[in-house]
């Protein structure tokens, strides 16, 4: 039997098939790579591990006494990946760009053919957890989120309509102008936890799916495929990119098993 390991900054995804064929995935913090070696040793019928993902390296010191690793690169195991997901899930598209949301953010463009990275962004997931904690001194994920849910970004978020008032906007008026632009005009700073948070989300979701627009309109394909462990459990997150495609129409794709297409990849791989 084999598995495949995504060993990412954050988060180290395993991907396996059962014995009846449905895919299996769980995860575990890349800073306890010794809990993947307890699990792998637990799992005796492990042959082989196709192996991807940054923090690579770092696991086969871990594991490399117990198991042999076929290793594929980040971006060829993550594409590998997103084509079994796209498949499995029947979403037929000719071409699309691939936006993984993980620590940090890696853009590609995929056609029927063909596959590159076009580019990336250090706002990601990473960013996400940074500024909540140094905004509001949260940095649990689930908490993050659970509080992000409830908040309105209103208040803190500047938007074009804001600025326009009583005139014709010259783009959509409910476009951001300013994230956070509002606490400098109207000089306050006392708001609540939730809507400080929501407003994070805001700004990480809207310069990720900004950047993926870009992209898509240079490459002349419709469909973003937004991937990647930050979407889990994030409806406000997903909302903001779902929201900010459509608002420059293009259709936003998110994927039930997001987090785990490098890790599928590396599975494929062997
Ligand atoms: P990279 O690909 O940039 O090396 P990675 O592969 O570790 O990083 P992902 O696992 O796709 O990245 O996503 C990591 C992000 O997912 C975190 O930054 C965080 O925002 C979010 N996340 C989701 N679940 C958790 C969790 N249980 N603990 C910590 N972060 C989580
Ligand atoms: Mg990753």
């Amino acid at each position: 039997k084999y598995i495949g390991i995504d060993t990412g900054g954050t988060l180290t995804k395993i991907a396996f098939l059962s014995a009846t064929n449905e895919l299996q995935l769980l995860a575990f913090p890349s800073n306890d790579l010794q809990s993947v070696k307890e699990w792998i040793l637990q799992h005796a019928s492990i042959a082989a591990i196709g192996a991807t993902g940054g923090r690579t390296e770092q696991l086969r010191e871990v594991v490399k006494d117990i198991r042999s690793m076929h290793y594929i690169v980040e971006f060829e195991a993550t594409l590998k990946g997103v084509r079994y997901l796209l498949q499995t899930e029947k979403v037929d598209i000719q071409d699309a760009i691939i936006t993984n949301v993980g620590t940090g953010t890696s853009i590609h463009y995929m056609s029927e053919e063909t596959h590159v990275r076009v580019g990336g962004t250090g706002v990601g997931g990473g960013t996400l957890i940074g500024l909540a904690g140094l905004t509001t001194g949260v940095t649990d994920y689930e908490q993050i989120n659970m509080l992000a849910n409830r908040g309105t970004r209103h208040g803190i978020d500047l938007l074009v309509k804001d600025i326009y008032q009583g005139m014709d906007t010259p783009i959509s008026g409910d476009l951001t102008a300013s994230n956070f632009g509002k606490v400098g005009i109207i000089g306050r700073t006392d708001f609540a936890q939730e809507d400080i948070l929501a407003t994070v989300q805001g700004l990480v979701g809207e310069v990720i799916s900004t950047l993926s627009i870009q992209y898509a309109e240079q490459n002349k394909t419709k469909h973003i495929v937004y991937i990647g462990s930050t979407l889990s459990d994030n409806d406000h997150l997903k909302y903001v990119m779902a929201h900010y495609t459509e608002l420059k129409k293009h259709t936003a794709i998110f994927l039930p098993d997001h987090g785990y297409a490098g890790a599928v990849g590396a599975l494929l791989n062997i």
